[in-house]
């Protein structure tokens, strides 16, 4: 990387006319806080006003943009994109192929980009985009008090549970919201029991509304409180609003407030009044000068916020899904679910972690010799808010012998177990017990040449059975699935009698994952029509080399493998045909 030297930007902006008595900028009064380590200055005219801009360049330039500053006076009131000490926003870095080579063409492009700017503020042209950004403005004032927000956006002005701990305040739509979200954030199980809950106001503004921040050098007065939250209030909810903050007016002294930036978005903040007393009319309708009015930032964990979205809505918030295996598959399968927005998730597994599983494995040695299930709940729901998962140490067949019943309060079941066994039994139960609660079925084969999802049960023919050559032929059950050939034992003679290990990298899990969550999205959805049998091959050198013998269908391109991914249906199966 070539260095530019602050002479060059001087000769620029001379050369291009760019400002009026440009100069170098001595060392300290270079602007501090975005890393500039030199600077030129000069006067330009905006809208008939002079004004003092700065250009300067950080240690990485041209590799990264040039900066702007208004060197005073206008950074007493707020204009948009301009920050107190007049820094100006005119391009995020992420939007921008930096052509580095033509350091000219970056300084002219950069300078008219801010002037345009600068000019659409100061004439007012641009107050509506205050409120995209109202959150760094409000950032601007330096609030001493965070709220965090669980509230789901939207609805009417209303009182919410918060608990105050430390510094900081949380607030939510219920009481069980709170305390499950400083479980994840490991406030202590002695504090949370006795958590004394107050209220804050949750103050919706109408779509629309414009608000200009106030500067850090003078917070809104109380009656400018008023004219900016009360009065832009949606008519319909003001006589409901009045009667919250009158019938208690030292209830909710402290407001989140909702400034809608379009249908789907908000920009929040908060405020806090103190000093309020009995006998004062609340804050948002009396204009009095006896209390005192604070920001609080508010930072947004609702659900809204962190949950994956598909459109304008959270798709799978109501779902509930039971996974059955929580090994390598099955622990990985788990995250993505919740990743994906699934948040009741139930596990089953009676087996523990050992040594053996951990290059595999979601959970690593931190684990070791702990119940499967378990430290899997542990960690997910350490890390992933809403997070909501059931954990059963135990195995299916012992969960399904005692209750008949336990399937049917899922919306999906996913089996990651590498048994074939209890693989057959879960299709019988479900095709005799249960009509259209789908089950999907993956499993790796061995030495990473591949891996396998099947979805059965969802309205269509085609099920775990239809995959088996008919036993009725008397030739033993083989998976036609397979990239295998048929009549090969691996598990034995890897790893010696007791024990199923079969080999495979976590590469392989990655890959086989991706096809089985792919698949549980689309049937949540109802975007599968069928029950596809879904595979990638993977390289087979290793598996030859041991003497292995690879199936026919290993044969079969990616292409070839997708368009026959129905054709495993047999019309002799007798689950999947009535
Ligand atoms: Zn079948």
């Amino acid at each position: 990387m070539e260095s530019i030297s602050i002479y060059d930007i001087l000769l620029i902006v001379e050369k291009r006319q760019l400002l009026q008595e440009p100069k170098i900028v001595s060392e300290d009064e270079i602007p501090k806080g975005h890393g500039a380590i030199a600077a030129v200055e000069g006067t330009i005219i905006i809208s008939g006003q002079e004004q003092t801009l700065i250009i300067g360049i950080d240690r990485y330039f041209p590799y990264r943009k040039p900066q702007f500053y208004l060197k005073a006076g206008v950074s007493q009131i707020a204009l948009p994109h301009l920050s107190p000490e007049g820094f100006i926003c005119y391009v995020q870095e992420e939007d921008l192929v930096i052509d580095y080579k033509n350091v000219e063409g970056i300084i002219a492009e950069a300078f008219y980009a801010v002037l345009a700017e600068l000019e659409e503020s100061i004439n007012g042209k641009n107050t509506r985009d205050f409120v995209a950004e109202f959150e760094v403005y409000w950032g601007y004032l330096k609030p001493t008090y965070t709220i965090f927000s669980l509230i789901s956006l939207g609805g009417k002005p209303r009182l919410l549970p918060a608990i105050d701990i430390e510094n900081y305040v949380v607030v939510g739509e219920n009481e069980r919201e709170i305390k499950s979200y400083c479980t994840t954030e490991q406030v202590s199980k002695e504090i949370i029991d006795n958590f004394k809950f107050k209220k804050v106001l949750y103050l919706p503004l109408k779509n629309g509304t414009t608000l200009i921040p106030p500067t850090k050098h003078k917070f809104w007065t109380n009656s400018q409180i008023v004219d900016n939250l009360f009065q832009n209030v949606d008519p319909q909810f003001k006589s409901e609003l009045y009667s919250l903050i009158n019938r208690a007016p030292k209830v909710g002294h402290t407001a989140v407030v909702d400034l809608p930036i379009n249908d789907k978005t908000s920009s929040l903040f908060g405020i806090t009044f103190k000093q309020l007393r009995k006998t004062h009319k609340h804050p948002l309708i009396s204009r009095s000068d006896k209390y005192e009015a604070y920001p609080a930032s508010v930072a947004r964990y609702d659900r809204a916020f962190i949950l994956p979205r598909g459109g304008a809505k959270l798709n799978f918030v109501d779902k509930s899904v039971l996974l059955i295996g929580c090994g390598a598959l099955g622990s990985v399968i788990a995250e993505q679910v919740l990743k994906a927005g699934i948040t009741h998730l139930s596990l089953v597994d009676n087996d523990i972690l050992k040594v053996k599983n951990i290059y595999r494995h979601k959970l690593g040695a931190n684990y070791l010799h702990e119940k499967k299930v378990l430290a899997l709940k542990t960690e997910l729901e350490r890390n992933l808010y809403y997070s909501n998962i059931t954990a059963y140490p135990v195995s299916i067949e012992s969960l399904l012998s005692k209750n008949s019943d336990f399937l049917t309060q899922y919306d999906l079941i996913i089996s990651a177990t590498a048994n074939p066994t209890i693989n057959f039994f879960l299709n019988e139960y479900l095709y005799k017990n249960i009509n259209e609660l789908s089950i999907i079925y993956t499993w790796i084969d061995p030495y990473g040449i591949g891996g396998h999802v099947l979805l059965s049960n969802n309205k269509k023919k085609g099920c775990y059975n239809c995959l088996y050559s008919d036993p009725s032929l008397q030739e033993g059950r083989y998976n036609r699935g397979s990239f295998a050939k048929k009549g090969q034992n691996f598990s034995k003679r890897i790893s010696g009698c007791g024990s199923t290990f079969v080999p495979f990298g976590s590469f392989d899990t990655l890959q086989t994952t991706s096809l089985a969550v792919k698949l549980i999205l689309d049937v949540l959805q109802g975007k599968e029509p069928g029950n596809p049998l879904l595979s990638w091959k993977g390289d087979a050198q290793e598996f030859i080399q041991e003497g292995y013998k690879l199936s026919s269908r290993y044969f079969q391109n990616q292409d070839e493998l997708f368009s026959n991914r129905y054709d495993y249906y047999r019309s002799s199966c007798t689950f999947c045909n009535n």
